[in-house]
């Protein structure tokens, strides 16, 4: 299944990503969004997808 990052110098903490796949964006202690590629999966994959293109800032890319 596909990996995802995050470039924590573009993103905003807006949250927006992790409403739409909650279980799969995730703040951390410190603020910053953490992916959990290990639990992508064929249910979820369109919420990851949908994530990445809603983020308003283009934070989010497939590695
Ligand atoms: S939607 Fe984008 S800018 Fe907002 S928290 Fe997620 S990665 Fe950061």
């Amino acid at each position: 299944m596909a990996n995802f990052k995050v470039d924590q110098d573009k993103c905003l903490r807006c949250g927006m990503c992790t409403g739409t796949a909650m279980d799969i964006f995730e703040f951390d202690d410190e603020g910053n969004i953490k992916v959990n590629n290990e639990q992508i999966n064929d249910e979820n994959i369109d919420e990851v997808n949908e994530a990445m293109n809603n983020c308003p800032v283009g934070a989010i890319s497939e590695e």
